[in-house]
C-alpha cells in the first residue's frame, strides 16, 4: 500500500521543516532524516489529526545532529545526481567488492556488464538516473543469487518451512514475514556482514510460526539464534551504511523510533 503524503512547513519558528506522512503499515510514530525528503514524521494513519511540534522539540538534539550528518550528501544530491554514482561497491555479506566504470552509451538503455571484481556500466550520458536504476537491478539480481539460497539453507537447518521468497528494495525495512508463509529480505542486507544478514533471515523464519512479536517468538528466536539481542541492536543502526544509490526513495534513511523503544516494531 502506498502511504498518502502532506507536505508541512512547520509554522513556529523554533521547528524545523517536515513533511507528515500518513501510513497504514507504521504502528507508531517515528522520524526519518533522508538527504532527499529531509525530516518527515511517519504517522499511523489513524492518528491523522497528529501535531508533531512537541516530538520535534524534544527530538532538537537528533534532529540536528542527523541534519548535520546528511549535509553534505544533500548538498551533493542536489547539486549533481551523478555523484550519487558509486566508484566502487562493497557487499560484505557476500564478501565481494567491485570497481565500477561508467562508459557512454548510444541508446536510451543500460547494460552492465561483470567479470572478476569489475564492473562497466553502460548508459546513456548525462542521465545519471538511468545508470543507477541498472545498478539496483543489478544488486537485486546479486540479492536473489546469495539472500535466497542462504533462506533456504536456514530454512532445512531449523526446519521452519516458508512459502514463498521475495526480494525487495523497500526502505526502511530489513524484512518481512506475511501471515501466509511469503518472506521478504531487502536487497540492502548484502551491503552488512554475513552474520546480520543471516541474523534477519533468522529473524524472519523465526515468525512462521509465530507471526507476531510475543514471548513465544523471542524464545524461539532465541533458539534459532543464540545472538538474536546482539545482532538487533547492531541492525537498527545499520541503515546508516547503506549507500545512497541502493535505495529508490529515501538515499539512506536515517531513522529513530522516539515515541517506540520497544523491540519488534517492525519486520
Ligand atoms: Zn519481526
Amino acid at each position: 500500500m502506498r502511504a498518502a503524503e502532506l507536505r508541512h512547513v512547520a509554522a513556529a519558528d523554533d521547528l524545523p521543516a517536515y513533511t507528515l506522512r500518513l501510513s497504514a503499515r507504521a504502528k507508531h510514530i517515528r522520524l526519518t532524516i533522508t538527504p532527499r525528503n529531509g525530516l518527515v514524521v511517519v504517522v499511523p494513519r489513524r492518528m491523522s489529526n497528529y501535531d508533531p511540534s512537541a516530538l520535534l522539540r524534544e527530538r532538537k538534539r537528533w534532529i540536528d545532529d542527523a541534519t548535520a550528518h546528511f549535509a553534505d550528501r544533500r548538498a551533493a544530491l542536489q547539486r549533481d545526481p551523478a555523484e550519487l554514482l558509486p566508484t566502487t561497491i562493497e557487499l560484505p555479506a557476500t564478501g565481494t567488492r567491485w570497481d565500477v566504470e561508467y562508459r557512454d552509451a548510444a541508446g536510451t538503455a543500460a547494460r552492465i556488464r561483470s567479470s572478476a571484481g569489475r564492473l562497466v556500466v553502460t548508459a546513456p550520458a548525462g542521465d545519471p538516473g538511468v545508470a543507477i536504476a541498472a545498478l539496483q537491478r543489478w544488486l537485486s539480481a546479486r540479492a536473489r543469487d546469495h539472500l535466497l539460497p542462504l533462506l533456504a539453507e536456514e530454512s532445512a537447518r531449523t526446519g521452519h518451512a516458508y512459502k514463498r521468497a521475495e526480494i525487495r528494495g523497500q526502505r526502511g525495512r530489513w524484512g518481512a514475514c506475511s501471515g501466509r508463509g511469503t518472506i521478504t529480505l531487502n536487497r540492502c542486507l548484502l551491503f552488512l556482514p554475513p552474520e546480520l544478514a543471516r541474523a534477519v533471515v533468522l529473524h524472519e523464519l523465526a515468525h512462521v510460526p509465530q507471526p507476531n512479536h510475543s514471548a513465544a517468538y523471542w524464545h524461539e528466536l532465541a533458539r534459532l539464534d543464540p545472538h538474536a539481542a546482539q545482532h538487533r541492536a547492531a541492525i537498527r543502526h545499520a541503515w546508516d551504511v547503506i549507500p545512497a544509490w541502493a535505495e529508490p526513495d529515501s538515499a539512506g534513511a536515517h531513522r529513530a523510533s522516539p515515541a517506540d523503544g520497544r523491540p519488534g516494531a517492525r519486520g
